[in-house]
């Protein structure tokens, strides 16, 4: 990375991002992660990281760069109301004021998106990562796509980009979003839609057009964990952006992975996101690659705020702390406001794991569908 600082965007008003009591996503768990990068690097914080705390909500004309006119005037109208409407299928309603604060989402990715292209250096918006939005409807509590709004606008300006998913759920709403376009490599790791919503993400989905052989879909059986994400990503993404030498590299940096999360099976580490993290570091380093890193799922407030504090004290070169290490009595104060639950004591998060479902055969036989669908060799490190 370069010397520059690491910009942070958070802004409190991201909280109004807000189903309601009850709702599985909520920006509090990204906002405390946030309060413990700020605990975590003390009062050096002002000299390592570059803090973004005033985010307007994005331009309308930027919306319109992914989403459709007809759809925005519905978040908007929907905002307007009193009474919460469905703005998908599922698990998605309107509330009130949500045009404001889904747009504000997107203002603070596309800002982080700006800083990081502008200066040549990495930035994080946690609040981020809402992957799910088709350009027509929301879904899987997205109302409006912060990433595709962003990598849009970034490919507008001519930027080569490579898009790696962490989420547990699978991309589908940036991937679909530029399936033809042979200027976003994306790369998606998720647990297989088979056994996950929405369904998608099958390894045979490798683009079309300008994009064919640029979308990797790397599904994962439920169970898999570190023993699964770590070969297939130093197999699979070293080869991948060395050949393709992105300018801007985008991570949505989703933590349902993580094995203590309520909604999706997977197993995940916080010591295996964060070998993936400095994986993504290094190689964004080595080709001078700006470095976006959003949020994304997560749905324990513990774990997500744990996990995405390390990225962000990874980000900024600061040193992890160990997992014994007592957690700050403010925070756990704040935690415990914020939330109504308990609050972890220290960083240690100890394993629900039941045996892992992934071998050896597994990777061969997962990375030999990968190479029939892109059309090339992925040889062992
Ligand atoms: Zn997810």
């Amino acid at each position: 990375m370069s010397a520059e600082r690491v910009s942070v965007v958070w802004d409190d008003r991201f909280l109004a991002y807000d189903f309601g009591a009850g709702h599985p996503f909520t920006e509090v768990s990204r906002g405390l992660a946030v309060r413990l990068i700020e605990t975590a690097l003390g009062p050096g914080s002002a000299s390592a990281l570059a803090w973004v705390r005033e985010v307007p909500p994005v331009e309308p004309s930027a919306l319109l760069g992914f989403h459709e006119p007809a759809y925005v005037a519905r978040v908007r109208a929907a905002g307007n109301a009193r009474d919460r409407r469905p703005l998908d299928a599922g698990d998605t309603p309107s509330f009130p004021g949500c045009f404001e604060a889904a747009a504000r989402v997107v203002g603070g990715t596309v800002r982080a998106t700006r800083d990081a292209l502008g200066h040549g250096r990495a930035a994080f918006a946690p609040a981020g990562g809402l992957h799910h939005a088709h350009p027509g409807r929301a879904s899987g509590f997205c109302i409006f796509n912060d990433l595709a709004v962003a990598i849009g606008e970034a490919l507008a300006a001519g930027h080569r980009i490579a898009y790696v998913d962490l989420d547990a759920h699978h991309g589908d709403g940036v991937m679909y979003g530029f399936y033809g376009n042979g200027r976003l490599l994306d790369i998606d790791f998720h647990q297989d839609g088979r056994t996950l919503f929405p369904g998608t993400g099958r390894t045979a989905e490798a683009g079309t057009g300008d994009g064919a052989g640029l979308k990797v879909n790397v599904p994962l059986p439920p169970r898999a964990g570190d023993d699964a994400l770590l070969p297939l990503a130093r197999r699979l993404l070293p080869p991948l952006l060395r050949e393709f030498r992105p300018e801007l590299l985008v991570v949505q940096h989703g933590v349902d992975g993580h094995w203590g999360d309520p909604l999706a099976r997977l197993q995940y580490s916080p010591a295996g996101y964060a070998e993936v993290d400095r994986l993504l570091l290094g190689l964004a380093g080595e080709q001078g690659s700006s470095l976006l890193v959003t949020g994304g799922g997560g749905y324990d407030a513990a774990n997500v705020a744990r996990t995405l504090a390390r990225t962000g004290l990874l980000l900024a070169g600061a040193p992890l702390p160990a997992a014994t290490d007592a957690l700050p009595g403010p925070w756990r104060r704040e935690f415990a406001r914020r939330t109504g639950g308990e609050p972890p004591s220290s960083w240690a998060e100890p394993p629900r794991l039941e045996p892992s479902s992934w071998s050896r055969a597994s990777e061969d036989r997962l990375v030999g569908e990968l190479e029939e669908a892109l059309g090339r060799r992925f040889p062992p490190p």
